[in-house]
């Protein structure tokens, strides 16, 4: 089916035709090839595939950190490839939250503070408020003037998604969130992530390598070696 056609006009992230080589000389790699991908509002999407197939690059490139040589990436109906960084910059601060495997706090700043940082971006008035009630949201109001080196990695996961959801983002990514977290641990992070996106109707994107965790999307979307080789819908669009 051609992907243009088949994007609804109200779709979350439509990607055609990306492309993407990284590297210099004779260490470039040809790691996104030709790829086609339509996500819906409010859907949640597993990345899976064997490590090293591309899955981060994928979601670096759907979130704008990263930009392809060729194809487009529609985030809430815009052409991102088309922006200038400034505008690009603006743009995924008002519409994506990222999580990473490793957390990315700035160890500097307290918890409050780190999670303040993008409603300020944004020109929020009432970030420190707004910061506050997302860390009480995620159960760490006993830690809002904590660093991350006094918290635990569950504590600073936690934190993260605070920060990545402070402004209200119509898309989460997530990159392995429980990878550096143990299974129990993990799974209370998933449980929180699930719960925060039903809650806000936000898409998510979730790259793991844990099929338990890909399956409770709503579809699990598989790449081997820098293309879709299974595209899998476990639930009914609503
Ligand atoms: P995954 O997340 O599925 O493990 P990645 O997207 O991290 O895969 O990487 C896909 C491939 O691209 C790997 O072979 C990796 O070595 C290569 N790669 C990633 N980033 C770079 C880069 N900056 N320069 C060259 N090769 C890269
Ligand atoms: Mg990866």
């Amino acid at each position: 089916m051609d992907a243009l056609t088949a994007a609804p006009p109200d779709a979350a992230i439509v990607l055609t035709g990306i492309d993407l080589s990284l590297g210099q000389g004779a260490s470039r790699v040809h790691i996104l090839k030709s790829l086609s991908l339509t996500i819906g509002r409010g859907e949640s999407v597993g990345l899976v595939g064997p490590s090293g197939s591309g899955k981060s690059t994928l979601l670096m490139v759907m979130a704008g950190l990263e930009r392809a040589d060729a194809g487009t990436v529609r985030l809430a109906g815009e052409d991102i490839a088309a922006m200038n960084e400034d505008r690009l910059a603006r743009f995924r601060g008002r519409h994506a939250g990222i999580v990473f495997q490793s957390f990315h706090l700035i160890p500097t700043m307290t918890a409050l503070e780190n999670v303040a940082v993008p409603l300020e971006l944004s020109g929020d008035a009432h970030a420190f408020d707004k910061a506050a009630a997302e860390l009480e949201s995620v159960g760490l109001g006993g830690r809002l003037n904590h660093y991350p080196a006094q918290m635990s990695g569950g504590e600073q996961q936690r934190a993260a998604l605070a920060r990545a959801l402070s402004v209200r983002p119509a898309i989460l990514f997530a990159d392995e969130p429980t990878g550096n977290l143990d299974e129990a641990t993990g799974r209370s992070i998933v449980d929180l992530m699930f719960a925060m996106q039903a809650e806000r109707g936000a898409t998510l994107v979730l790259v793991t390598h844990d099929h338990g965790l890909a399956e409770r999307c709503d579809r699990v979307v598989r790449l081997r070696s820098g293309s879709i080789v299974e595209d899998r819908r476990l639930v009914t669009p609503a």
